[in-house]
């Protein structure tokens, strides 16, 4: 499982991370890189991330015989219909995108016949951070890799693909695209829009500077998660909005009953709360709820 030529699409924090651990696991001749800001793009080679880049993504991947697209997950579309007359033929394409339902609907418009070839990752192995400058060799390293294969992909494929992600150290497991939409909105995706909603609730406050100077290691925790990229989140939103708009939904039910425990002054309800969610919290720090994983 060696690689002669990796092409990168969106070398970013996750981009980035891949070429550095590619390389640094001896996984590939050569990562090319194409993205948006020749800035980053240099930085990327600066650091190792990328040998070299390319203006456009279709001149990326040619000869390459793996492809990764982690660019913001609305730039798929575009990005596959671009790469995929360019690609060789025995080409692995992968992605890193946070969602899945839409990635697979924008891969089988733009790769068309080329398909079965396309197998959806995601890592999760994100960070607040962006841009090449953030990447890690290391990012991937005992975080969890969920691929959501295709019915056309091969076995082989797939094997290959999973063995690529662990041998990069990370934890694979498999889930369908509806099934990982699900889990990331409850999981992922409504701790960020909460995050962020505080956030901005707080700003548009008139005495917003007398509460941002007393906020302290409690609001700092809650909200690192705002800090992330805009346009990557608005994406993730975007695209993932029934399931999200689903979760919100659920969410505001549990507000509302943890509101009437304090109308009603339900105390011991309220300990008994925050009780169970601690020793859930815990027990998810402990390693106690992990599933679904190969190794
Ligand atoms: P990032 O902002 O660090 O990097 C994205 C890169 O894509 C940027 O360098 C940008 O210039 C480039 N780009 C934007 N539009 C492009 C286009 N049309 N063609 C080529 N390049 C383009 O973001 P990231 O954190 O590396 O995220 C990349 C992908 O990985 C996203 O799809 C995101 O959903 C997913 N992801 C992110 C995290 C995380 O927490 N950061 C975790 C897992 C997966």
């Amino acid at each position: 499982m060696v690689f002669g030529k990796a092409a990168v699409i969106g070398v970013g924090l996750i981009g980035g991370s891949f070429g550095l651990a590619l390389k640094a696991a001896g996984l590939c001749g050569r990562v090319v890189g194409a993205g948006r800001s020749a800035a980053n793009l240099e930085l990327a080679v600066a650091r190792g991330a990328i040998d070299a880049h390319e203006t456009g993504a279709a001149a990326a991947v040619r000869g390459a015989d793996l492809v990764l697209v982690a660019s913001p997950v609305a730039q798929f579309e575009k990005i596959f219909l671009e790469i995929g007359p360019a690609l060789r033929s025995d080409a692995i394409v992968m992605d890193a995108g946070s969602t899945k339902r839409d990635v697979v609907a924008a891969a089988r418009k733009g790769l068309g016949a080329r398909i079965a070839r396309f197998v959806p990752a995601h890592p999760i192995a994100g960070a607040e951070n962006s841009g090449a400058g953030a990447a890690s060799a290391e990012l991937f390293r005992d975080r969890r890799l969920v691929l959501t294969p295709l019915n056309e992909n091969s076995k082989e494929d797939v094997e290959t693909v999973s063995a690529l992600w662990s041998a990069l150290g990370a934890r694979v497991s498999r889930m369908t695209p509806e099934e990982h939409d699900g889990v990331f909105a409850a999981v992922s995706h409504l701790p960020h829009l909460l995050a962020y909603a505080l956030v901005s609730d707080i700003a548009g406050r008139p005495d917003a500077a007398q509460l941002f100077g007393y906020a302290a290691g409690g609001f700092r925790d809650f909200t690192r998660i705002a800090s992330s990229h805009p346009e990557m989140w608005r994406d993730i939103c975007m695209a993932n909005s029934d399931q999200l708009l689903r979760e919100v939904a659920r969410f505001s039910g549990e507000l509302e009953k943890v509101r009437n425990l304090l109308e009603t002054e339900n105390a011991p309800a309220l300990e008994k709360l925050f009780a169970d969610a601690r020793a859930a919290r815990q027990k998810w720090l402990d390693g106690g709820w992990r599933n679904g994983e190969t190794r």
